[in-house]
């Protein structure tokens, strides 16, 4: 049995409920490796090893030492390489990620990419830090900054999610990038990763938990039209 733990939803932030409500702490409970967002959408997270690690939106990576720091939306699993396939290249880029899966067979389970190595090329995006009322998740993504690097060593992490399950979280991927060195991490939009070794490890649980001592999250009564549309503006996710 392998399971991915998820903390809040990707709706729910399209919904405003941006407030942090599970800590660092509670998440490394569940898991070593996994990626997520901080209490007001405060930068990109990455968990590796099972130590949390912060992009915040001027570009600088930080070590998050303080394990009660909370985030609203987040998800973990033990890596397990044991169990894991190993991915069968050393070059890949975003839209070839798509055909391994369909080589697979994995459009219809979660699976989380673990990539370490040397990238030509990444880009991300690094989501800014909203005070009360919170926008829009849409409003937000409007406004991230975007950051480049060239020639770069690092860890690409993240899910792949069937795309029944948009809403609750991304459909399709969603991948975060930490450089060796920290200086580099965010929210990936494209990489091309040019000598890596890397694995997919499957799961058959989605384990998804809610913030049910949030009074927000509690009284929100979603619209959910254009729910996915939201959502892949915001947090995805390549098909
Ligand atoms: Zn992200």
């Amino acid at each position: 049995m392998t399971t991915i733990y998820q903390h809040g939803t990707l709706a729910q932030l399209v919904a405003r409920q941006m407030s942090g409500t599970i800590t660092v702490a509670e998440m490394l409970e569940h898991g070593d490796t996994g990626i997520g967002t901080f209490e007001g959408l405060d930068g990109e997270g990455i968990f590796l090893n099972g130590e949390a690690y912060q992009a915040d939106s001027s570009g600088k990576v930080h070590h998050i030492t303080d394990k009660q720091t909370t985030l609203p939306f987040a998800s973990i699993h033990f890596d397990q390489p044991e169990v894991s396939q190993k991915l069968p290249f050393r070059q890949v880029n975003y839209s070839e990620l798509t055909k391994s899966l369909q080589d697979k067979q994995l459009f219809n389970v979660f699976s989380a990419l673990k990539v370490h190595g040397e990238f030509s090329h990444v880009h991300v995006r690094i989501v800014a830090r909203q005070e009360k009322p919170y926008p829009s998740l849409l409003q937000v993504a409007e406004q991230q900054p975007e950051f480049e690097a060239e020639n770069i060593i690092g860890t690409l992490v993240g899910y792949y999610a069937p795309k029944v399950f948009g809403g609750p979280t991304a459909a399709g991927w969603h991948l975060h990038f930490l450089s060796d060195d920290l200086a580099f991490a965010g929210h990936v939009l494209d990489f091309n990763a040019t000598d890596v070794d890397g694995t997919i490890q499957i799961f058959d649980n989605f384990l998804q938990h809610l913030p049910i001592n949030n009074e927000d999250f509690r009284s929100m009564n979603q619209d959910i039209t254009d729910l996915d549309k939201a959502i892949e503006a915001s947090e995805g996710g390549k098909n």
